[in-house]
């Protein structure tokens, strides 16, 4: 759906747990207007994941073959597992005039950044361009949440524990932050940098 406010590439980053895929779901729900960026992973699927929707699942091989082919416009490796970007899926949404979600981690949202510095001021793209990182109030509230997930083994939640250390060092990249305490509120928030970015 087409419509006369600025397409936006908006980049979510959290440490895994932060609630950034249900926020991204909510945002979803309420905003017609913008598509779900659906990455490439290598990693297996979790219960109720579908191929094509939640992520396209990929071999390592046909990974790397999609690598070597320029297919990406980011990827990174992420708690041993890869994920990327299909160029040609922010493209699509973005001609089309929608704005386009991206829950990435923070490598990723730097190698974007590096990509669109290269590309035209005026571009669709860069001018769309938004990041924001969601957090936790605290590791331990991060923990629980994991924990209470369910879905990953004790040894990945003390790497995913591990990796979000790293991932908050890299909140003052960010031009937005959420605090992810609210879930509610969370949305709110998100819904108020989107409206306030697209009227731009
Ligand atoms: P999960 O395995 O929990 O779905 O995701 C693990 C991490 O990978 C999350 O931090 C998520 O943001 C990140 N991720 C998912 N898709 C992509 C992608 O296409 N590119 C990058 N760089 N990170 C991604």
């Amino acid at each position: 759906m087409s419509n006369n406010r600025k397409p936006l590439l908006l980049v979510l980053s959290a440490a895994s747990g932060a609630g950034k895929s249900s926020l991204c779901r909510a945002l979803l729900a309420r905003c017609s207007d913008i598509v779900y960026s659906v990455s490439c992973t290598t990693r297996a699927p979790r219960g109720g994941e579908i191929d094509g929707k939640s992520y396209h699942f990929l071999s390592e091989e046909e990974f790397q073959r999609r690598v070597a082919s320029d297919d990406f416009l980011e990827y990174a490796e992420v708690h041993g597992n890869w994920y990327g970007t299909l160029r040609q899926t922010v493209e699509d949404a973005m001609v089309q005039g929608n704005s386009i979600v991206m829950d990435i981690d923070v490598q990723g949202a730097r190698q974007l950044r590096q990509r669109l510095q290269r590309l035209p001021s005026g571009s669709v793209i860069r001018r769309g361009f938004v990041d924001i990182f969601i957090q936790v109030s605290s590791m331990d509230e991060l923990r629980r949440r994991l924990e209470q997930r369910g879905e990953d083994t004790p040894e990945v939640i003390e790497k995913r524990l591990a990796n979000a250390e790293r991932e908050m060092a890299a909140v003052p990249e960010y031009r937005y932050t959420i605090v992810n305490d609210d879930f509610e509120r969370a949305v709110d928030a998100l819904q108020d940098i989107v409206e306030k970015e697209q009227a731009v």
